[in-house]
């Protein structure tokens, strides 16, 4: 069983005309259960649709897309937004938190809207921010923590519905090296306490290097 199955996924755009850019062909990926995988692509290869696609944001010219071992590929946009909402937690290279809200309740109100009890809810953005070590500050706001913490606060709203999977662009993309370092560790606390799969998009070669799998997007396809 795979988490994230990708098979033969191809997308374009600009399609038919002649400046039409065949951005994937023919991408197959899987993420097992459990398992974190970067992707590694230069600049303008696609790591975007790629990750949109794999995050049922958009969907494939051709191929195939599923999510715990459901093929999600032909779904209504109805039914492609709540399977995405129930399975999918995204972290991107910038917190995106609501600054007028304190670090807790910005893991609370996604759960919120999901239809979990407040006290429930509540219980859940404190355990995830003790994980990685930001207990003592769930009642700041976001303009009250430093980068890394505000980093630490997202990582935990990506997964406060408890996706299956966890899709990252650059996730301590805006960080120093050093506190890259402290947060990327976090990370790796809170979906290995998970068992989650994640692919997790990164420029930084070390930290790739501490992923279990590492593959790279070239030429529109996927290579191991
Ligand atoms: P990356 O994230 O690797 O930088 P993207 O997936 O954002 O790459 O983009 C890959 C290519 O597809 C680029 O050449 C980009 O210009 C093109 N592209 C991306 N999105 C669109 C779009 N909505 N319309 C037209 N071209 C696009
Ligand atoms: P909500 O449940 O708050 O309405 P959505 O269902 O719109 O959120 O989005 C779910 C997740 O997908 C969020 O983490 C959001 O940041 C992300 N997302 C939504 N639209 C886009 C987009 N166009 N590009 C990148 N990420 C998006």
């Amino acid at each position: 069983m795979s988490e994230l199955t990708l098979q033969g996924v191809s997308k374009g755009y600009n399609h038919g005309r002649p400046n039409e850019v065949r951005v994937l062909q023919g991408v197959d990926l899987s993420v097992a259960p459990g398992e974190v995988v970067a992707l590694v692509a230069p600049s303008g290869a696609g790591k975007s649709t790629l990750l949109h696609i794999a995050g049922l944001l958009d969907t494939p010219d051709e191929g195939r897309v599923s999510i715990g071992g459901e093929d999600m590929t032909d779904l209504s946009d109805r039914r492609r937004t709540a399977a995405r909402r129930r399975e999918v937690g995204f972290i991107y290279q910038f917190h995106h938190l609501l600054p007028e809200f304190s670090a807790e309740e910005n893991i609370v109100l996604p759960q919120l809207a999901n239809g979990v009890a407040r006290a429930e809810a509540s219980r859940r953005a404190r355990g995830l921010l003790e994980t990685v070590g930001v207990g003592e500050r769930a009642s700041h706001r976001p303009a009250a923590l430093s980068g890394g913490e505000q980093q630490r606060v997202a990582y935990c709203r990506a997964l406060a519905n408890r996706p299956r999977l966890l899709l990252a662009d650059e996730p301590t993309g805006n960080l120093d090296p050093a506190t890259s370092e402290r947060v990327f560790a976090a990370l790796m606390e809170l979906v290995r306490g998970t068992g989650l799969a994640a692919l997790i998009a990164t420029h930084n070669l070390e930290l790739a290097g501490r992923m279990d799998r590492v593959v790279r997007l070239d030429a529109g396809r996927v290579v191991d």
